[in-house]
């Protein structure tokens, strides 16, 4: 039995969504983008939402609305994509790069207040692997703060939506993300000054100024994609709390150390992330020999790229942390075969 790591959930609903906007014979940005943005700006429950063509173009794009440039400083974490690194040394600013907590992932309050200084200008906060950073703890760093929700679309905090608390957020519709455009991102606020900003720049054509700009417009085949499986969302994360009950209740005991759930939190499990120490290196081997494609969740941490701070937590989540197969279309049996081959 070959199991990938991720699998993008493809229904008939999105294939007569698409082919309708196919037939329909406009296909750049459009309605359908419009209404995508409303949708998920419902859904999180804020004001408004701009649509582009990836979770790193939104990145960007919130931190040039923030006036983010050379001379200012970033605050980004260690465990997490080199997307957030990218975009913002594109707009020429220096990252900071602060510590994990060893049980939840995400960025901690202390760590990110060691690296605050009178140029930092903004904090990217993700939600890593589906739940919620502690947003309370980070409001009182007194930063602008970015939400990246590419991870953790859907996820609550406080009975709030993950999303709902930056002054601006984030999120990627990335192929392996909780939904999928194939490729895409979203800017979500309720500063609609902000958003007017965010819209500005994403085409390049403006009969106002020669100031430069990008093209990072999503397609209205992208967005149609987007609508339908947003409609599928509740369902789709239902069944990755369902999978991930069944390995929480057998891997208790095993050796190997199930995912941490914050009090007062709702994990979605974008990824189902358990730690094994000693021994990661032999339960990668023992189940790629088994066809399961267990992988590590993070492949280079970034202060390895740009050397600001030590991270320990981070390193020691490298050697510990492993990611394993949990999707939507991941059947009964496969989730069976998993466990068996697991413990
Ligand atoms: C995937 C991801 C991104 C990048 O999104 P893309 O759409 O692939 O550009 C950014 N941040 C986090 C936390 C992600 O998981």
């Amino acid at each position: 039995m070959a199991i990938p790591h991720s699998k993008p959930s493809i229904h008939a609903a999105d294939l007569a969504a698409v082919s309708a906007v196919l037939k329909s014979g406009h296909l750049a940005q459009g309605r359908k983008v419009e209404a995508f943005e409303r949708e998920l700006g419902r859904y999180i429950g804020v004001k408004a939402g701009v649509a582009v063509n990836s979770g790193t173009s939104a990145l960007h794009l919130s931190l040039l609305a923030l006036g983010v440039g050379t001379g200012d400083e970033v605050i980004i974490p260690s465990y997490v994509c080199s997307a957030l690194l990218n975009a913002v040394l594109y707009t020429g600013a220096t990252p900071k790069i602060a510590d994990v907590g060893l049980d939840h992932f995400n960025i901690t309050m202390e760590s990110a207040r060691r690296q605050l200084t009178k140029k930092t200008k903004a904090l990217i906060v993700p939600h890593m692997f589906g739940q919620a950073a502690d947003m309370k703890a980070l409001a009182a760093l007194d930063v602008p703060v970015i939400e990246d929700c590419a991870q953790s679309l859907g996820a609550a905090y406080g009975g709030r939506k993950a999303g709902s608390f930056g002054v601006l957020s984030v999120c990627s519709f990335y192929a392996t993300k909780l939904l999928t455009t194939g490729e895409g991102g979203m800017i979500l606020s309720n500063n609609t000054k902000l958003l007017d900003k965010v819209r500005d720049l994403r085409e390049y054509d403006s009969p106002v100024d020669s100031k430069v700009r990008y093209n990072y417009k999503m397609t209205d085949l992208q967005a149609a994609l987007g609508s339908s499986q947003l409609a599928r969302l509740p369902a789709f994360i239902a069944r990755r709390k369902k999978i991930a009950a069944a390995y929480d209740q057998a891997f208790k005991g095993s050796g190997v150390t199930v995912p941490y759930k914050a009090a007062g939190q709702d994990h979605i499990y974008y990824r189902y992330v358990v730690k094994v120490s000693p021994g990661q290196k032999a339960f990668l081997k023992k189940l790629h020999n088994k066809g399961v494609d267990v992988s590590i969740p993070v492949f280079k941490p970034l202060h390895h790229y740009v050397k600001t701070a030590e991270c320990p937590a981070a390193d020691k989540l490298m050697a510990q942390a492993v990611s394993i197969p949990v999707y939507p279309d991941l059947s009964d049996a496969q989730v069976q075969y998993i466990i068996k081959n697991a413990i």
